[in-house]
Order: C-alpha cells, then sequence, then structure tokens
C-alpha cells in the first residue's frame, strides 16, 4: 500500500528533505513529514473518518495536500481530489457524486472564496458531515489532537492494496467531469514507474508547478518523488513562471514539470536567462501536445537534457507511456516513448475495433495494472470506457511505429474531417510553430456548408508581432501544406480557453467559433 511504501522510504532516508512549500517558507524531512501525515492521520481518526470514507480535498498546492494525501492513504480512506477552480455548480456535483463525508478546504484563494462556497451548497450536501478549513483553529486542533493520539490505532487497520484510495475528477477537457475511481495498486505502481523512468534517487529535487488536484501532480509528481526517496518542491500555491523559475534555481531542482503552455510561459519571461538553472537534468512535459520546438527549447536552453514527455489520461492512473533519455532526440521530441513496463499498449481501428497496421492511425487502448477500478458509481460509463478483456479505450487517436514508438495524433473527438480527407490538427499546429511571430496555435474545425467542416487556426502573437490575417497564414503555408490542410480562418486572441490543469478547451473553442462564424 502507498502507506507501507512511503514508510519504507521514511525509514531509508529519515534526514533527507522530503518536502519544501516555497509560499509557506517551509520545508521538511522524511521523518518531519512522516511525523505530519500520521497527525493528520490520527487526527481524521479522531473525527470519525473510517477506511472507505471519502474524504474532500479542495484547495491550491500546498503542503497540507500532501499531507491530506498520505494521511487517508494511511488510513484507508478514498481522498477525492476537488478541483480549485471549481465553482458551487461543480462543487455540490462532486461532494454529493462521490459522498464525501468530511471536506478538507483552503479557506481562500485569490478570487475564490471557498469557505463561503462551501457554506452555500452545505444545506444541499447531506452527506457532508464535516468541514474542516485550513488556516482555521480546527485544523491546528485537528493536527494537536493527532500529535497527542495513540499511533497504535494506525496499526491496526487492514488494507489491501487493491482498495480504492482515490477518486480523481477528469479534467473535463471534453464534457463533465468523470470521477475515475484508483487503488493504491494503480497509483503507487505507476509513480514508481515514473520515477524510475525519469532515473529519481534521494539526491533528485523535482519542482512541481503542475495542480495536486490532478494526478500530474499527485501521482507523478509526489508518488514518483515518495517512492524514490526524492524531494517534492512546491513553487507556488499555483502556476506562476516567475515563481516555478525562481524555485527550480533557488532549490536547485533536477527536474522541472509542466504542461506545454506552461513551459512557453517560462521560456517567454522577460528575465529567463538570469535564473541558474544548471541543475535541472529532467523534467516532464504532458497532458497535451508537446509541441516540437518547445521541446527543443526545453532542452537547449533550460538545460533539461534528459526532459521526458509522458501521455496519459486520469483513468490510467495516470501515465501510459514515456520517453527516456536513451531514445533518439528525434523521437523525445516527436513521440510520447513507448509502453512502461507491465503494461499493454494497442492501436486499433474504431470502426472495426481491429489492431490497425504499424504506422496507421487509431484509437489508443491500454490495458494492465494502470486501468482504473471504475468511474465511481457511473457502471455505464464503466463499460464504455473499459471493454470485456479490460482494454481502457481512451479516446485517442494514435499512430506506433516498428519499434513500439507512439506519436498521440490528437482526440478522435478533435479530428476534423474536411471535404473527406481526415485533418489531424496538431500536424497543422505543429506547422504553425514554426512562423516567428507564433508564440501558441490551435486547430480546430468548424462546420461549413461545402466541406462539411473547415479549419479555424486561433494564434497567440509574440509580444509586438502583427495580427496574423488569414492571407497572411495562406501565403505562410502555400507550398508547404496541402490544401485542405491549410486553414480557412484566423482568429487571434491573447489567451486560450484552458482547464486548470492547462489543458486547451476545444469544445469552448469550437462553440466561440461558432459564434464568430454566425
Ligand atoms: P475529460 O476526460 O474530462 O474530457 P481530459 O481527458 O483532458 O478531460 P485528463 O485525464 O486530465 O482529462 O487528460 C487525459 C488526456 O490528455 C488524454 O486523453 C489526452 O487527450 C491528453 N494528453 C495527455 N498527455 C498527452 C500527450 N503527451 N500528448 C497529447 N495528448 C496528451
Ligand atoms: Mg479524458
Amino acid at each position: 500500500t502507498i502507506g507501507d511504501n512511503f514508510a519504507r522510504t521514511v525509514a531509508a532516508y529519515p534526514d533527507r528533505d522530503a518536502l519544501v512549500d516555497r509560499a509557506a517558507g517551509r520545508r521538511w524531512t522524511y521523518r518531519e513529514l512522516s511525523e505530519e501525515v500520521d497527525a493528520v492521520a490520527l487526527g481524521l481518526l479522531g473525527k470519525g473518518v473510517r477506511k472507505g470514507d471519502r474524504v474532500g480535498i479542495w484547495s491550491p498546492n500546498r503542503a497540507e495536500w500532501t499531507f491530506v494525501q498520505y494521511a487517508t492513504a494511511k488510513i484507508g480512506a478514498i481522498l477525492v481530489n476537488i478541483n480549485p477552480a471549481y465553482r458551487v455548480h461543480e462543487l455540490s456535483y462532486v461532494l454529493n457524486q462521490s459522498g464525501i463525508r468530511t471536506l478538507v478546504s483552503a479557506s481562500a484563494f485569490k478570487a475564490s472564496d471557498y469557505a463561503a462556497m462551501i457554506e452555500q451548497v452545505r444545506p444541499d450536501c447531506p452527506a457532508l458531515a464535516d468541514v474542516v478549513l485550513l488556516d482555521s483553529p480546527e485544523w491546528t486542533a485537528l493536527v494537536d489532537a493527532g500529535r497527542a493520539a495513540d499511533p497504535a490505532a494506525l496499526a491496526g487497520i487492514r488494507l489491501s492494496p487493491d482498495d480504492p484510495i482515490n477518486i480523481q475528477y477528469t479534467s473535463g477537457t471534453t464534457g463533465f467531469p468523470k470521477g475515475a475511481t484508483l487503488s493504491h495498486h494503480n497509483i503507487l505502481n505507476n509513480g514508481f514507474f515514473v520515477g524510475e523512468t525519469c532515473g529519481y534517487t534521494e539526491q533528485d529535487k523535482v519542482c512541481i508547478p503542475v495542480p495536486f488536484y490532478h494526478c500530474f501532480g499527485m501521482v507523478m509528481g509526489n508518488l514518483a518523488c515518495t517512492s524514490h526517496g526524492a524531494c517534492m518542491v512546491i513553487p507556488a500555491p499555483s502556476f506562476a513562471p516567475a515563481e516555478t523559475l525562481a524555485a527550480a534555481a533557488g532549490e536547485k531542482c533536477t527536474s522541472l514539470y509542466g504542461v506545454p503552455t506552461m513551459f512557453i510561459a517560462m521560456l517567454a519571461e522577460a528575465d529567463f536567462e538570469s535564473y541558474d538553472l544548471s541543475s535541472l537534468r529532467t523534467g516532464i512535459m504532458a497532458g497535451s501536445p508537446c509541441p516540437v520546438e518547445v521541446m527543443k527549447q526545453v532542452i537547449e536552453r533550460m538545460g533539461m537534457n534528459e526532459v521526458t514527455i509522458c501521455y496519459g489520461m486520469t483513468e490510467t492512473s495516470p501515465v501510459s507511456t514515456q520517453t527516456t533519455a536513451q531514445d533518439t532526440l528525434d523521437r523525445r521530441v516527436s513521440t510520447v516513448g513507448r509502453v512502461h513496463p507491465h503494461l499493454e499498449v494497442k492501436v486499433v481501428d474504431p470502426e472495426t475495433g481491429l489492431t490497425a497496421p504499424r504506422g496507421t492511425p487509431g484509437e489508443f487502448c491500454t490495458r494492465g495494472y494502470s486501468v482504473m477500478l471504475g468511474y465511481w458509481e457511473q457502471p455505464g460509463k464503466t463499460a464504455e470506457a473499459i471493454d470485456a478483456a479490460r482494454w481502457m479505450h481512451t479516446g485517442d487517436l494514435a499512430v506506433m511505429d516498428d519499434e513500439g514508438y507512439l506519436s498521440i495524433t490528437g482526440r478522435i473527438k478533435d479530428m476534423v474531417i474536411r471535404g473527406g480527407e481526415n485533418v489531424y490538427p496538431r500536424e497543422i499546429e505543429e506547422f504553425l510553430y514554426t512562423h516567428p511571430d507564433i508564440l501558441d496555435a490551435q486547430v480546430i474545425g468548424v462546420p461549413d456548408e461545402r466541406y462539411g467542416e473547415e479549419l479555424m487556426a486561433w494564434v497567440r502573437m509574440r509580444d509586438g508581432a502583427e495580427a496574423l490575417t488569414a492571407e497572411a497564414l495562406k501565403a505562410f503555408c502555400a507550398g508547404k501544406l496541402a490544401h485542405y490542410k491549410v486553414p480557412r480562418y484566423v482568429h487571434v486572441v491573447d489567451e486560450f480557453p484552458m482547464t486548470v490543469t492547462g489543458k486547451i478547451r476545444k469544445v469552448e473553442m469550437r462553440e466561440t467559433a461558432r459564434e464568430i462564424l454566425g
């Protein structure tokens, strides 16, 4: 179980740094972290939380998030990660859908008054028995009671690796979030293998600006670190490029994480050159398509020579494939690597369900220890995603080459069919990145009477660059892209609509596009 694994690391590296919370200005060794975790675990027990009870956590990144993560795992409570960007509507849905008994929450962050939102939904959430606000006397009382309690209470809890331990709602990029139910076995193994692939040891320090509420932070970040004795560094409560660079430089981190848009923002920081990033060795870019140009810059300008790309989804703990430092540069920037140990992957024709030949795009399916137990209390949705032979159907399109390297060509839902031709927005986005004035580009399909769908490029221009016109884009693409891949429309924006995990919401872009085009 996660608790056993954590205890082994604590015993092996008691005096090494385990956790740094830069905003709080605090740090913990593994021994100290273990004491905090036990105090919270015993405090929760004292509040009546039992194995199988759902404990919600609603907070931006901070040390207490991690305490609660390991404390709930130790007592067998099911941690429910709540997205810090949620508002009352989503909050009450998640509280009721997962049946949260105890909610641990930040009081407020930036424009979000969490305490007020909780009070607003409380009357509609009958299962919610207890709310503990961090930074309130109640939290202090819980921790103090835990410190005074008899630790023998923890030893008496019978846990199995296959118990559900975590409900993570998907990012909601394509629709309403679904609650993936995950076991110790699922996420602990996945965190361990991510750490193995990154080559983590107790010498590593990992800068984690990605949210803990998402598997990128709590599994690929925290569990990868604690299963290898590495140190978790929280640069700021939510992503901020300058704070992240300052944390990586100031803590001499060896590894840095981010979704592509985070790396784009860090590389675009005005005083980027003033940060000493020479300690960085590796890192992970994941979560959405990782542009080749951005990967190259991360290697060259950030010195992350061993940086890897991961592909995965919440439902699969999350990582299925990862590049390694041994792969060729070309593969490290243009593929999502090969399948992780102990997992299977196949690419199937979505129409026939038959395995597609190498080099032919199809739906990415995976099977093995990483596949979730199911969507929480949604057996119908679970059956749609996981077939009778236990294959998880990801909804993503991929191509596998002769040596097993996979490339993600997009989501099935985002594929554009223009005049009968399949167009993968990813390919056009990659091409647009090569335009010197374009900072970031996204391509969507919009309805068209003649061709069924037409392409629209959304672009963010570099500082000082003139807004791109449809004519200029056409000229740029001429002779380099097949005519049916040249976007007909261009929409210049400052930001793309995004989820808090930094994923671009193409659903919302398509809605806006329909309004623009009338
Ligand atoms: P929802 O399922 O609620 O619509 P979501 O799929 O974005 O949201 P997550 O589980 O956070 O929720 O994200 C998994 C998805 O992210 C994958 O299915 C894939 O589309 C995308 N993704 C993850 N890593 C990569 C990558 N390296 N390259 C391309 N796409 C990626
Ligand atoms: Mg999904």
